[in-house]
């Protein structure tokens, strides 16, 4: 404390010396050249040019809250995680909203999937449900995932977004067109974070008592609603507040209205799985209510704000990796892509012990060899062995948390065609079910101008190759569909169409 007030702290060296000067440099005279010696100038400098850590390469622009989770409800018939045991069990939980393509700069009113990545700190474990704010994706294998991305950045030349190169992909892609439609809805520019669902979207498992296990999906369904903008409606709030939506989300919970989901689980058995008319793990699908209803699980309710967004939002690193007992993998392709997806990227972002930051420490204990590296700042370990086996430590696997081996249904390893399997050339019977029973006709509506928009920036040599491909998709999700969009594009179909003969 210094002597002129009782509360204030001394200034001091980044290595704890006490300092007197914070904004002059030390000078020969008072016109002089500067002195080397005042190597404050330099700490400060120095860690100035190095305050930006990578980017997402997704993800980038996001925003996060601290809240809790609650059981309402027992599903322990499903699963042994500790954190379902008892109804009315809560753990603290973190989670970041984003948006995908758009670089940490860009506005949250983007036409965009929105991340929903929750970190639940559990007694057995960090559990991450790294979802989004769609139940299904642009693509079912993870080899596809930088092309695919790379479409959704810059154009190397002119490095200005692309339609011309979204949609050649879309186009020749047509697994997409599931994700492609809830995009171009008004749930592709949600009004606020508050406002969507979110989707664990992938398959995982379950894992009872009794080693049983089932197939499930996470949905957090919110409590304020569903809001979106119109298109006109979200290019407009980009121009007037590219933040809104970390605004909106900062502001409610400094308002204490804390945002609550409805937490809900679909549970597919192995035999169910066998029949069901698409695969089960294929991430471009639904599993339709009518035939796995929801089953309520608990609520998550957001109520704090980090003090420190570096530290708590920037230095996040989620992973589907991070399952806890009870919960586990599935054959979805995308997911095992993601499993080593994950950590590789926080390790480059964040280094190799990112575990250790507070956002990311499991607040009980963790045990392993891991040791040394760049920026290790806990006490790697002290003194107990950092080999395995040894005869000194009591650090040992316990077989209590073994999984239930998994029946496979080929040994054969080839490079299987992306519509190889039953059903899996289907791109078109979901989003048809979606345009026609689901959506209203304002959606509708709102549904076709926003795909005519955005099909209407495809340009070049091959402009009208893109689009009468990715026309022929929507045509074959939906006729009426089809034409609507045509007619936007001013494509005359009706010439093409063989005549009906009296
Ligand atoms: P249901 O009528 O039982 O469920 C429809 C689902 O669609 C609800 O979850 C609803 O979410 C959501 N929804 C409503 N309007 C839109 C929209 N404009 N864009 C995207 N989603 C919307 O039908 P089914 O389960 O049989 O599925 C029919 C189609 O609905 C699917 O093919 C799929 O395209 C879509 N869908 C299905 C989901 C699922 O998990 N089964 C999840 C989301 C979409 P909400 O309750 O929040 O309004």
């Amino acid at each position: 404390m210094t002597e002129d007030s009782p509360n204030k702290q001394k200034l001091t060296t980044a290595s704890g010396r006490p300092y007197v000067e914070h904004e002059n440099t030390q000078s020969v005279g008072n016109r002089g050249p500067l002195l080397l010696q005042d190597f404050i100038l330099h700490e400060k400098m120095a860690h100035f040019n190095r305050e930006r850590i990578p980017e997402r390469v997704v993800h980038a622009k996001g925003t996060g809250a601290y809240g809790t989770f609650k059981v309402t409800q027992d599903i322990s018939q499903y699963t042994k995680a500790k954190i379902f045991n008892q109804i009315g069990k809560e753990c603290k939980i973190f989670l970041r909203f984003s948006t995908v393509g758009g670089e940490k700069g860009s506005a949250d009113s983007e036409r965009d999937p929105r991340g929903f990545a929750l970190r639940l700190y559990t007694e057995d474990g960090n559990w991450d449900i790294v979802g989004n704010n769609t139940p299904v994706f642009f693509v079912k294998d993870p080899k596809k995932f930088s092309d695919f991305i790379h479409t959704q950045k810059r154009d190397p030349r002119t490095n200005l977004k692309s339609p011309t190169m979204m949609w050649d992909f879309w186009s020749l892609n047509p697994e997409s067109l599931h994700q492609v439609m809830i995009l171009m809805s008004d749930r592709g520019t949600p009004y606020s974070y508050r406002h969507m669902d979110g989707f664990g979207s992938h398959t995982f498992s379950m894992i009872n008592a009794a080693n049983e296990r089932v197939w499930v999906k996470f949905h957090f369904k919110t409590q304020q609603g569903i809001q979106n903008f119109t298109g006109p409606e979200a290019d407009a709030m980009r121009s007037q507040d590219m933040d809104h939506a970390q605004r909106d989300l900062v502001d409610a919970i400094d308002r204490k209205e804390f945002p609550k989901w409805s937490v809900k689980i679909q549970v597919m058995t192995a035999q169910e799985a066998k029949i069901f008319r698409w695969n089960p793990f294929d991430l471009t699908k639904v599993w339709p209510h009518g035939e796995f209803p929801l089953i309520d699980v608990g609520e998550i309710e957001l109520n704090e704000i980090p003090k420190n967004y570096f530290a708590h939002v920037e230095q996040a690193a989620f992973a589907p990796t991070n399952q806890v007992d009870g919960i586990g993998f599935s054959p979805d392709r995308m997911l095992q892509g993601r499993i080593l997806s994950y950590p590789d990227a926080a390790r480059h972002r964040l280094g190799v012990n990112y575990e250790q930051l507070s956002v990311n420490a499991c607040p009980f204990i963790t045990n392993n060899f891991h040791r040394d590296g760049a920026m290790r700042f806990d006490d790697n370990g002290n003194d107990s062995p950092n080999y395995f086996p040894n005869s000194f430590g009591d650090v040992a696997p316990d077989l209590a948390y073994k999984e239930p081996a998994q029946e496979l249904d080929s040994s054969l390893a080839d490079w299987y065609d992306r519509n190889h399997g039953e059903g899996d050339n289907d791109h078109y019977t979901q989003p048809g079910n979606l345009y026609r029973n689901v959506m209203n006709e304002a959606e509708r509506k709102n549904l076709v101008n926003n795909i005519v928009t955005a099909m209407s920036g495809v340009s070049g040599p091959k402009r009208d190759q893109i689009i009468n491909l990715q026309l022929c998709h929507w045509f074959r999700a939906d006729i009426a569909l089809g034409m609507a969009i045509a007619k936007g594009l001013g494509v005359d179909v009706e010439s093409a169409v063989p005549k009906q003969h009296s």
